[in-house]
């Protein structure tokens, strides 16, 4: 069930409505927007009777919600959803450039990367400290020594820090010292791990799974939502297919099929998306003509040296290369959709 609120509804009358709610047995999630407040009911498994909330003071309307996702839905707010991530924002006006290294590796690695972002221009930096690899043997991350690390980033160039978590501990470490929780694609259907990171106060940005459709990506948001945090942001980084020419198949026609369904920004991973260095600019490009609202790109001072992914790595100088001409292409989008509305 939605409930929309009048305009010009009251605080008291929302509360109201929240206590309607909570007594029936179920939970309200309130999201406001720029002409009315929407109230989400997630907890009932059957439909719920409407006249429990038409006459109360302030409600607009009350709809049953008959897709099988709710809060994320454009239903509930029309408008964009744009995400508060530390001093930064994605899902606005401006490109949100996430970029850092695959893993944390050492200091001197870290910072040598976070000078090059910051100059830059980005305002997001990442930074694996708990990798998932394919295999055991590999290297794994320098677990919450990396995770204080990247706090020590933030600290001297202001950049703010998204990076990932595997399991709740790991959740508790990027809490303290982070800015965005990462879930990556191999956890995508951690349901349990999307449930934790729901109860924080922390931005998720969301990783789509190896094989999941977007239904599967939604509902995965839709997971952590209900928990209560609703600062997701979604993450195309390619999905497996039979072709081999590249480490996965990034899949752009999301882009707009996530924008028409949810309020929810979306950015893309061209790096995790392609696997190889040379393949990284022009996806990145791509996913910003198509409108992605941000990018998360690695980058490291010596890909050749990388002890995770230096395949897919940029260097320094490629890196802020694409910055350049992805800045050309998100002016000229900007510009097709001010001619487009007038
Ligand atoms: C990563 O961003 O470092 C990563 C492991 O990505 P994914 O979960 O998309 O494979
Ligand atoms: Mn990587």
């Amino acid at each position: 069930m939605l409930i929309v609120m009048k305009p010009g509804a009251s605080a008291s009358d929302i509360e109201r409505v929240l206590e309607v709610i909570e007594t029936l047995g179920f939970r309200g999630h309130t999201l406001p927007g720029e002409n009315r407040t929407a109230i989400g009911v997630t907890g009932n498994q059957g439909s719920i009777d409407p006249a429990h909330f038409e006459n109360l003071s302030g409600v607009a309307d009350a709809i049953r919600v008959t897709k099988p996702y709710k809060l994320i839905s454009k239903d509930l707010r029309p408008e964009k959803s744009v995400i508060k991530v530390g001093t930064g924002t994605i899902g606005g006006d401006e490109l949100a450039i996430i970029a850092g290294p695959c893993a944390i590796e050492s200091r001197e690695q870290l910072f040598a990367t976070a000078e090059v972002i910051s100059k830059s221009g980005a305002k997001f930096f990442r930074g694996g400290a708990y990798k998932p690899r394919t295999s055991p043997y590999a290297f794994q991350g320098l677990g919450e020594d990396g995770v204080k690390m990247l706090a020590d980033v933030r600290e001297q160039y202001g950049l703010n820090i998204v990076t990932e978590a595997m399991d709740e501990r790991g959740v508790d470490a990027v809490e303290k010292y982070g800015d965005c929780i990462q879930i990556g694609a191999r956890n995508m259907q951690n349901f349990s791990l999307l449930k934790y990171v729901g109860k924080t106060r922390k931005p998720v940005l969301l990783k789509r799974g190896l094989s999941a459709t977007l239904d599967e990506l939604l509902l995965a948001a839709e997971y952590i939502m209900a928990e209560g945090n609703y600062d997701v942001i979604l993450c195309e980084r390619g999905i497996r297919t039979f072709a081999s020419h590249a480490r996965n198949t990034m899949d752009l026609s999301v882009i707009p099929a996530v924008h028409r369904m949810t309020h929810l920004p979306i950015i893309v991973d061209p790096s995790h998306g392609t696997g190889h260095n040379y393949m990284v600019t022009p996806l990145a490009r791509a996913g910003v003509a198509v409108g992605a609202d941000g990018l998360i790109i690695e980058v490291h001072p010596n890909p050749e040296e990388a002890l995770c992914d230096g395949a897919q790595a940029l260097t320094p100088g490629q890196y802020s290369e694409l910055v350049r001409q992805v800045t050309v292409i998100r002016e000229a989008v900007a510009e097709e959709k001010t001619i487009a509305a007038a």
